[in-house]
């Protein structure tokens, strides 16, 4: 009788049906801790394997678990579990957007396209402005400042120059060479995350399309994009270049 009592058991999660067997899966649900979040990650998987074991159950089963839920207490207690289960799935909901996070692979869910239709695009979106070109000594560049894994763009279309996992200070960096407006322009991008380029040597890219994520690589201190814009060789403002060109 072990496997239709834990069918029972399965479809008062699932089903909403009442049993009178405990859960005990659903006891520990208090703490949200990194172990006891996996735990609990496992335990929806688990859940999610019952559910097809659920769908499998007899009728006789179906009829015996529907008419176990008499009493107010029984009541009471369904519901309680059920929010039990509600929360053990936000949390296995959280732990896998977290985990998603520290990951260095690309997460599956994001933008994967700058929003832009220009020839022009900004490299990065919901950022916070630091350092600008020359700002507090030699730089090159300007800073900014989002969180690590926020989405990078190829500021406009063209081939890649530079795709490395240690570009010197850069850290992991890419740099695309561009022709706009008759003129040769390169943009770099520096500080990305290990792991999280998408473009290499020679292929050209669409503007706005993704080529990696925020980091803190190479010399560097803070999640932020460092990006850089040579026209023809030299060394332009990059933050009024953007606010000139993108969009
Ligand atoms: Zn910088």
């Amino acid at each position: 009788m072990l496997k239709p009592l834990r069918s029972l058991a399965v479809l008062a999660m699932v089903g909403g049906l009442v049993a009178t067997v405990a859960i005990p899966a659903f006891a520990a649900t208090a703490g949200v801790g990194t172990e006891e979040a996996r735990t609990i990650q496992q335990m929806a998987v688990d859940d999610a394997q019952s559910f097809v074991a659920a769908s499998d159950a007899n009728a006789t089963e179906l009829s015996r678990g529907s008419y176990a839920a008499t009493t107010a207490e029984e009541i009471e207690k369904r519901k309680a579990e059920e929010a039990a289960a509600e929360r053990a799935r936000q949390v296995a909901k959280a732990a896998a957007a977290a985990a998603t996070r520290s990951s260095s692979s690309v997460p599956v869910n994001i933008a994967l396209t700058s929003p832009g239709t220009g020839e022009v695009r900004w490299p990065i979106l919901n950022f916070t402005k630091g350092r600008g070109l020359w700002d507090s000594g030699y730089h090159q560049g300007v800073d900014l400042l989002s969180s690590c894994g926020t989405p990078l763009y190829a500021a406009a279309a063209g081939v890649v120059k530079v795709s490395q996992e240690s570009y010197g200070g850069y850290g992991v960096g890419v740099s695309i060479d561009h022709v706009i407006g008759g003129q040769q322009v390169n943009t770099l991008y520096g500080h990305m995350t290990y792991g999280s380029r998408q473009v290499s040597v020679g292929q050209s890219v669409a503007a706005g399309q993704l080529i990696g994520l925020v980091g803190s690589t190479g010399s560097s201190t803070a999640c932020h994009l460092h990006f850089e814009v040579h026209i023809n060789g030299s060394v332009v403002d990059p933050w009024a270049w953007l606010q000139a060109n993108a969009g």
